[in-house]
């Protein structure tokens, strides 16, 4: 079996590129490192089931190339991070509409199988707890580069969506709440890396806003054997699925959290979001998943607690890794 990740160089790209080595599984990674780095990869550089293509999923010609040759694809490749989509919205929209369009068009031309990784952010500002596969989007103005991130995704799942009922081509959806984990990078927003990097420093753990929004943390671990399994099932084509953990924390408990299990010196301080994000920014203040619907359809669900994901990223920034 041989499968292509786009986006094979980014933090759950790469994740997933090993889970499939180890499996047994024939990969080829095409990632044109905008935000994916080769340092997820290097390891992974010379292994016999191990091909990785520099390039972006815009080049139709390569992406072509790469289709063909493979059996079935896992399309991770998109413009993420809050603060890289607000400091790149041409690029943003180009990738994550364009290149979805380029990849749906060619699996469906060779018949290849596709998982498409969503987003949470599809949610946009609903609050409800336990936000279900079917729930309302709320989005904010256009004038928020935020919600572009969360409207090119729903125009991906509407694209997949169409080639699942028009064409039969078997997609299947996974909308992602927080995926992190040990070798997840904080540059791009991604606060749990980002507050363990400052703890460690013994510098300002920097909380935006008033602290009090919460999230949910998922291990990638266990996200990437949720990838597998769903597209590894032909019954979830054509469905949309949330993988999450509904552990749920606000900002400030993390920082807490985080400061603890250091057992850093830093301070905890709170910096208004505009200051961050500029003057035109909205945040959500609750986002948690209701992951009844995998669980029923290939009985998944999360193993590792925010603790263990702390734990797990405090030994891996501390090797220096
Ligand atoms: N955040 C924070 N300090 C940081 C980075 C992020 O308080 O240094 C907050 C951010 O405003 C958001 C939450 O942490 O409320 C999660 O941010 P992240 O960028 O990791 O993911 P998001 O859920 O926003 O996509």
């Amino acid at each position: 079996m041989k499968y292509l990740v786009t986006g094979g160089a980014g933090f759950i790209g790469s994740n997933l590129s090993r889970y499939l080595i180890k499996k047994g599984a024939r990969v080829c990674v095409l990632d044109d490192l905008s935000t994916g780095l080769f340092e997820n990869i290097r390891d992974l550089e010379h292994h016999k089931d191990f091909e990785f293509i520099l390039d972006s999923i815009l080049n139709f010609e390569i992406l072509e190339k790469a289709v063909k040759k493979c059996n079935a694809i896992f399309h991770l490749a998109a413009a993420v991070g809050v603060e890289y989509i607000i400091n790149n919205p041409l690029r943003s929209i180009e990738v994550n509409v364009q290149g979805t369009e380029n990849v749906l068009k060619l699996a469906n031309k060779y018949k290849k199988p596709v998982l498409l990784a969503s987003t949470s952010e599809i949610y946009g500002k609903n609050e409800k707890d336990q936000l279900h596969e079917e729930d309302n989007r709320i989005l904010g103005s256009t004038t928020i580069s935020r919600w572009s991130y969360s409207n090119t995704k729903a125009l991906d799942e509407f694209l997949a969506l169409a080639y699942y009922r028009e064409k039969k081509l078997p997609v299947v959806i996974v909308r992602l709440f927080n995926t992190t984990g040990p070798g997840q990078v904080g540059d791009y927003g991604m606060v749990v890396p980002r507050f363990i990097k400052q703890a460690l420093l013994n510098k300002p753990i920097t909380i935006y806003g008033n602290g009090k929004q919460t999230r949910c943390f998922t291990h990638v671990k266990d996200v990437v054997r949720a990838l597998f399994d769903l597209l590894s099932d032909e019954k979830s084509a054509g469905k949309i699925f949330n993988v999450g953990n509904p552990e749920e924390v606000t900002i400030k408990e993390l920082a807490e959290k985080v400061k603890k299990a250091t057992g850093s010196t830093s301070e905890i301080i709170f910096i208004p979001y505009e200051k961050v994000m500029g003057p035109n920014f909205e945040d959500m203040k609750r986002r948690v998943p209701d992951i009844k619907k995998i669980g029923k359809q290939i009985g998944w669900k999360p193993t590792l607690n925010l603790d263990h994901i702390i734990k797990d990223i405090i030994e891996h920034q501390e090797k220096g890794e």
